[in-house]
């Protein structure tokens, strides 16, 4: 099949990019959305709280802070570690400016820094790369926190300034803005940096910046309900709390998801083998001939194949899920389903697959030394690839009744479809 394809040399950058549809952007944000409903309810009740529990509203935000700092330490997660950090310094400096002075230009200040910084921030950490704790860029990231609470300290303990008067103050045209006690500029910080979480969360589908986003909105309801007695630390608490939610959530995804297809992993098989009923049917896919196609086309045109596969397993119907069961093997279950039942919608699949043109590009740039720099165009060429896939399916039955023994008789009809010239299905 490969004497179809123009000759060319390794295909460098692809056209046809399948976004992983298998994580639902809208899932991310259920668990902010409920860990601040949490807050909301919490916030009166701490108050309220008897005085033998006192300890708990201070302690309560430091435990969850340092409970935060500590999952993001222990995986890895150098952006939830800093927004941990700004969170604290903001909880920190405001409780030392309220004690020096309730109302006073210190205290607006630091108010203010915290309603127009602290989202800023966070917003920013969401749409910065994740580069874990490694030194350089966490030292940098750090530097860039710590100039700001300097500067704030600066400008908080020295004298009235315009700068500060801007920022708690309502800059004309800009009255209308303010919600009280948030001054304008907090408003649009507040605005800008969810946005920018949001947007960072359905570009990675990615529950840290879906907590991000989460976290931003802790904070605005924390200065919102500044003057509400404990509404600052219940909200700066949960805000902690949900970038900690986030990392295991994210952490759940690596362990069960695979990176490259989207496509539910082999560990998330074996659990699903495990809860399968008495009728279900398992078909093993292999992509044909993929040695070859890799070595043709190289290792990247391959990921982008595979990728193509999965799109496609994902959509057969009749209920089937598809799994990376591992390197180009793929596995389908259905679950109440039989042989029969399901053949004619894996069929549909296999020829879809087999009739998918992937569009990629030839390399625009010629290799050197084979004498293909003359007559070769400096522009890249638009070209496509496609590839086979044989499956084998088989479902319960007296000698193979658990679903170990199923999937290997799928394995066992997957060889014999290979041996009978691929590009078909055998059970
Ligand atoms: P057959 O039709 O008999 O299945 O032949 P085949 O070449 O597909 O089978 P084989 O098992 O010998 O080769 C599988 C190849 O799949 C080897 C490896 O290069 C490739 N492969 C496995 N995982 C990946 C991956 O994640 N990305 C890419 N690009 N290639 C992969
Ligand atoms: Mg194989
Ligand atoms: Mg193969």
């Amino acid at each position: 099949m490969f004497t179809l394809f123009p000759s060319g040399g390794v295909p460098r950058r692809f056209t046809n990019m399948w976004a992983s549809s298998s994580v639902k952007v809208v899932v991310l944000f259920v668990a902010p959305a409920l860990v601040v409903l949490m807050a909301y309810l919490a916030a009166p009740w701490v108050a309220d709280l008897p005085p033998e529990l006192a300890g708990l509203q201070k302690l309560g935000p430091v435990a969850v802070l340092a409970f935060a700092a500590a999952i993001a330490i222990a995986f890895n997660r150098g952006r939830v570690l800093l927004a941990v950090l700004a969170l604290s310094i903001a909880y920190t400096g405001l409780h030392l400016a309220w004690n020096e002075d309730t109302a006073g230009h210190l205290s607006l200040t630091v108010f203010a820094a915290i309603t127009i910084l602290l989202p800023l921030n966070l917003g920013a950490l969401a749409l910065l790369k994740e580069r874990g704790l490694s030194s350089r860029w966490g030292a940098r990231r750090l530097g860039a926190i710590v100039v700001q609470a300097t500067a704030v300290l600066a400008l908080a303990t020295g004298r009235p300034t315009a700068l500060t008067q801007a920022a708690w103050g309502a800059p004309a045209g800009l009255a209308w803005l303010a919600a009280s006690p948030i001054p304008p500029i907090g408003v649009l910080a507040l605005a800008l940096g969810f946005v920018g979480a949001v947007v960072a969360t359905c570009l990675r589908r990615s529950a840290i910046e879906a907590g991000l986003a989460g976290a931003i909105v802790a904070v605005a309801l924390a200065v919102h309900d500044v003057t509400v007695p404990l509404a600052f630390e219940v909200f700066v608490a949960f805000g902690a709390m949900m970038l900690a939610v986030g990392v295991l959530q994210d952490t759940y995804r690596l362990a069960f998801r695979d990176e490259l297809t989207g496509l539910p992993s082999r560990r998330a098989l074996n659990e699903r083998l495990l809860a399968l009923g008495d009728r279900y049917t398992i078909a093993m896919v292999d992509v044909d001939h993929f040695k070859q196609f890799n070595d043709r086309w190289g290792h990247d045109v391959g990921d982008q194949v595979l990728k193509m596969v999965a799109a496609h397993l994902e959509r057969v119907a009749a209920g089937g899920r598809g799994y990376r069961y591992g390197g180009e093997e793929f596995t389908l279950v259905f679950s109440g389903r039989s042989v029969r039942d399901v053949l004619p919608h894996v069929e549909a699949v296999r020829e879809a697959i087999e009739h998918y043109a992937l569009a990629i590009r030839a390399p625009d740039r010629p290799k050197q030394g084979d004498g293909a720099r003359r007559g070769r165009s400096a522009r890249s060429e638009r070209q496509s690839v496609s590839v086979t896939v044989s499956i084998g399916v088989a479902e319960p039955s007296g000698r193979n009744d658990s679903p170990e023994a199923v999937l290997r008789a799928a394995d066992a009809a997957l060889y014999r479809a290979k041996n009978k010239g691929r590009n078909q299905i055998s059970r």
